[in-house]
């Protein structure tokens, strides 16, 4: 990743399919975009200011999933197709969709990932703008936080926590490359059959099924397929947090360690690193060893959320 070019897609890509909350159907294109546009959206249904840049400082709400909002219009759930994008190294894209929501497939990134792997990537004649963790931090809330420091390439571990559930404990460790993204892209959003029960009360929810997210009642699994893999769990939310993370504008290089992650806890590492960019971030890695050993926690500066 570090020292390459900026990416676009070689090609338009189309899906269709419904929005996870409104339950309806959506259409959306993803096309090539010229270097340093960065990922925009445009809803294409709105008759002004349909633009949506894909950028920290544009996120509304981060309640079950990521919106990105301009002030006129919005645009929710972008977590999964920004992860694709920032997981397969496109940097430049432009999404045009005609509703609210982008199309939940079938809860994972694997289908946005497909799609881009048919079309292919072309590099572009300017240079990634990558920016490694310079300084040992972390963001907490509560007992849920995400961990930084430094390290020359991207290296991930997430653990999950959820006592009485079959869900349990999981952890995954992960080191950025293609085949473990097209991996990690497999993994499905998931969620407990009494927050779908609580979420469509709401008016939530609404195209949720077992085609499109794995849900969990007591000690089961309601689908029958069962789990893509054993850390299905957190692999969903290790995509989640690159789909989120993608919103700094540019790659973050670092070892990150992130607990019981969400799309608030997520924003708040971005915003965390946006605002304090002289001191956080640097445009060249740390000299190898320099690097803080894991389980070193002195001198790390502490964000509550
Ligand atoms: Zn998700």
């Amino acid at each position: 990743v570090s020292e390459m070019n900026q990416c676009t897609i070689a090609d338009k890509i189309e899906f269709i399919g419904i929005g996870l909350h409104s339950g309806s159907k959506v259409r959306m294109e993803i096309l090539p975009a010229p270097a340093s546009s960065g990922i925009v959206f445009e809803r294409i249904d709105y008759p002004l200011k349909r633009r949506i840049d894909a950028k920290i400082e544009n996120v509304q709400g981060t309640k079950l999933s990521t919106t990105l909002s301009n002030g006129e219009c919005y645009v929710s759930t972008v977590e999964h197709v920004m992860a694709a994008l920032n997981g397969m190294g496109v940097d430049n894209a432009w999404i045009r969709v005609n509703g609210p929501e982008i199309p939940i497939m079938d809860g994972s990134a694997a289908e946005f990932v497909s799609e881009i792997i048919r079309v292919g990537i072309v590099k572009q004649g300017a240079k990634r703008n990558c920016q490694w963790i310079s300084q040992a931090f972390e963001v907490t809330d509560g007992d849920r936080y995400i961990r930084a420091r430094p390290s020359r390439e991207l290296k991930l571990r997430c653990s999950i926590d959820f006592p009485g559930s079959i869900i349990g404990k999981q952890t995954v460790e992960w080191k950025l490359s293609r085949e473990n993204f097209e991996n990690l892209a497999q993994a499905r959003t998931f969620c407990h059959l009494s927050e779908v029960e609580a979420m469509r009360k709401r008016g939530l929810a609404l195209g949720g099924s077992l085609q499109n997210a794995v849900v969990v009642s007591d000690e089961r699994i309601l689908n029958e397929e069962g789990l893509r893999s054993k850390l299905e769990f957190a692999e969903h939310k290790l995509l989640d947090f690159i789909g989120d993370v993608a919103l700094a504008g540019f790659p973050v290089l670092g070892d990150l360690e992130i607990h019981k992650p969400g799309h608030d806890l997520n924003a708040k590492f971005v915003r965390t690193l946006i605002q304090n960019q002289n001191k956080l971030l640097s445009s060249t890695p740390l000299p190898q060893h320099s690097e803080i050993p894991v389980g070193e926690r002195a001198a790390i500066l502490v964000y509550a959320i």
